[in-house]
């Protein structure tokens, strides 16, 4: 006779890139396996692989490519998935800046749950670039964000931004670019001026991005701060 079956409860979550709300089950012990094995060896291309291989494997929505969702929507959808796996309550050290001297930590309890994507209502995927050239963006994905260690600040911005540009707007006409080669690509970006190119990278600042804000009070020095996280990685602590 087999044994019997273990049923996990669903949920639900609303990703920023997808229109509807998408059904998920909490990982299990197949997946805890995964990640911790990712994060015993440490390198970040492994971790990527494995959020990404266990978000497939809770997502219950055949309609989602988690290949194609971007990096916001994937951390977003992590993190709810740790909450919903291990508990909503995650306790993070929070260091004190108030001063340089002052070495006290506070232990600040975060609601997973309680998490959203910070949206910058300036956001806009069109920049205008000239009177007559516009691009068109789009949000890069986890495998693009995710750049080599050795990489400069510099290439990573200018690789992610290879990588977003949809298409070019001259008055009227649209270049899609997947009609022009990357060397073709290559120049248009390095023929614009650092305002223009400013634009572009402002696209990036202000996509929508994970953000918690709290308040503490450091018990070394006693003063009363901000506790500010952002981005998947601060949430672990
Ligand atoms: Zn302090």
């Amino acid at each position: 006779m087999a044994l019997p079956v273990v049923s996990n409860p669903t949920y639900e979550l609303k990703l920023h890139s997808v229109d509807h709300k998408i059904k998920y089950r909490p990982f299990l012990v197949k997946e805890e396996k995964i990640l911790l094995t990712a994060l015993e060896g440490g390198l970040t291309e492994d971790i990527v692989r494995a959020t990404k291989e266990i978000i497939s494997n809770c997502c219950l929505d055949d309609s989602i490519d988690v290949q194609k969702l971007p990096a916001f929507d994937i951390e977003l959808f992590f993190l709810n998935l740790r909450a919903r796996s291990v508990g909503e309550t995650v306790e993070i050290q929070m260091a004190c800046q108030k001063t340089k001297d002052c070495e006290g930590e506070t232990p600040v309890k975060v609601n997973l749950e309680k998490i959203g994507l910070e949206i910058n209502k300036d956001h806009t995927d069109e920049i205008k670039l000239t009177n007559k050239i516009k691009v068109k963006l789009k949000y890069p994905d986890i495998d693009r964000m995710t750049r080599p260690p050795e990489e400069s600040q510099m290439d990573s911005i200018f690789e992610i931004t290879k990588a977003c540009i949809e298409s070019i707007w001259e008055d009227d006409e649209i270049h899609d670019i997947r009609d022009y080669t990357e060397q073709e690509l290559e120049d248009f970006i390095m023929s614009l001026n650092q305002q223009q190119f400013g634009k572009l990278i402002g696209y990036f600042n202000t996509m929508p991005k994970l953000k918690h804000k709290g308040e503490f009070t450091c018990p070394t020095c006693g003063s009363k701060q901000e506790s500010v996280l952002e981005g998947l990685q601060s949430f672990f602590g």
